[in-house]
């Protein structure tokens, strides 16, 4: 069986992953907050998880994973929006649920086996606020619940940091009812008119960070075997989350935690509203961009990695992914795909999909090549030839969807894939390389006839010369 070693932020290092019960692995990851468009960096960790959920469901059994990932439905931000509007927040929250779960299946993601509603768990949230108070490391003030940040002494262990910058971080929510500044909001009161429950202290709501520890206890056992979301959600929200759970249970939240880098744009920026560089995915799949080329692009780096997003990203993402419908084109497509082992053992090495595609980028190119020897051999009447070549051929190929399934590529057959835009757009490259190729001939230049022959070759699309002028196949 393939060993999968996962980076864990809590150890600082590479572990071998060996979850608690095998037939019952368990991950949470946290999710959107449901009031706005999902951006290209939002996108990052639902593809990264949703391969990571694949990789496990390969190596445990279909039915083995419950991956959790939850939808905060109660947030100032919500309330906020839905004043905007002059609607409900169920309105903002249904809304924005939709589109999100919308634009990331375009993107390839499965829904998790469960999305837990922070709305649907507030009895939980209320009992397990309780539960703190009850073992010393809750107090209530001012209409508040808040947890005490110094009765944990364990505090802080995930993301190392001194307690000058935890205040530091902790300081939007700094009031005069605080014990210590670095106390956390646990339950807030709600103002008339603004969404509320009944709780023993008051009207009001529930803060962030206890949405997730109380809907983890709830859905998937008190310590999980994954946790994982953004490098920014170390601290101090899963700081939080850790607290809160291993001080109301005596258990440990998460056995791995798993975190994902950064998206920036091209030139070293971060993206932001107020630089106004932000890229919805909506957006991006409106301009034309396939769902398909934006998860490749996501997963051009190694998750860990900070991932630079870019037109020409973007492009040659789309360029390859071009190379390898054309070699899958090559296979029976109702043949069952076994994925190489060569592709289990990158993804194995802590999700390394850079590794991951070179891997089966390697094998559509040879498919490729095989393919258009075929056609050569076709040309020359060695019918027998041609066949081998082409079974062969086939046979690379399969394997090369095989372990495109694992990371979610090549979802679609060749056709569907080169159709519309997307055959218009390869008309119009290849037509515009058989022009200077033509041109090349005319003033003599056979070497550069001849590297443009290959270049097209390369990508699996075959001249050929005949009296009427240049005709070519591809995928
Ligand atoms: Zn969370």
């Amino acid at each position: 069986m393939t060993e999968l070693r996962l980076y864990d932020t809590m150890a600082r290092e590479k572990r071998v992953f060996e979850p608690a019960d095998p037939a019952r692995v368990t991950m949470y990851v946290c999710g959107p907050t449901v009031y706005n468009r999902a951006h290209i960096g939002n996108a990052r960790p639902a593809v990264v998880f949703d391969v990571l959920a694949r990789l496990l469901r390969h190596l445990y059994g279909e039915n083995s994973l419950i991956y959790a990932r939850n939808v905060t439905d109660v947030d100032d931000k919500i309330i906020e929006a839905a004043r905007a509007e002059g609607v409900d927040p169920s309105v903002i929250t249904e809304r924005y649920e939709e589109y999100y779960n919308e634009d990331m299946g375009a993107l390839g993601v499965g829904l998790p086996t469960i999305a837990p509603h922070a709305t649907h768990n507030i009895r939980e949230m209320i009992a397990l606020i309780a539960r703190l108070i009850e073992t010393g490391n809750a107090y209530e003030a001012d209409g508040h619940v808040l947890f005490h940040v110094p009765s944990d002494s364990d505090y802080g262990a995930l993301g190392r940091r001194d307690r000058e910058a935890m205040i530091a971080g902790a300081r939007v929510e700094v009031a005069s009812y605080k014990k210590d500044p670095a106390d956390f909001v646990l339950w807030k009161p709600s103002s008339e008119g603004v969404i509320g429950w009944e709780s023993p202290w008051g009207r009001g709501r529930p803060g962030w960070h206890i949405e997730c520890s109380a809907m983890i206890a709830a859905h998937l056992g008190e310590t999980i075997d994954i946790h994982g979301g953004g490098l920014d959600l170390i601290f101090p929200h899963h700081e939080n989350e850790i607290a809160q759970s291993r001080c109301a249970n005596g258990a440990p939240l998460a056995r791995y935690w798993v975190h994902n880098g950064f998206l920036s744009m091209a030139g070293d920026e971060k993206m932001s509203k107020s630089l106004g560089n932000v890229v919805l995915v909506g957006e991006l799949l409106e301009q034309g961009h396939k769902g398909e080329i934006l998860r490749f692009a996501l997963l051009s780096a190694h998750y860990r990695q900070p991932l630079e997003w870019s037109e020409s990203l973007i492009a040659q993402s789309r360029a390859t992914l071009d190379r390898w419908y054309r070699a899958k084109a090559t296979m029976e497509e109702l043949l069952e795909p076994a994925a190489p082992q060569s592709v289990l053992n990158a993804l194995g090495n802590d999700l390394n999909t850079p590794l991951a595609l070179s891997e089966l980028g390697d094998l559509a190119k040879k498919a490729n090549q095989d393919r258009l020897l075929a056609a050569e051999f076709e040309k020359s009447g060695n019918a027998n030839e041609a066949q081998r070549l082409k079974d062969r051929a086939a046979g690379i190929a399969r394997q090369m969807q095989g372990g495109a399934n694992l990371l979610g590529l090549l979802s679609v057959s060749s056709s569907t894939w080169f159709q519309g835009e997307g055959s218009a757009r390869i008309d119009k490259y290849v037509t515009e390389r058989v022009d200077a190729r033509t041109a090349a001939k005319k003033r003599r230049d056979f070497a550069e006839a001849d590297r443009i022959r290959a270049e097209l070759a390369a990508e699996g699309i075959v001249l050929e010369d005949g009296p009427d002028g240049t005709i070519w196949r591809g995928a």
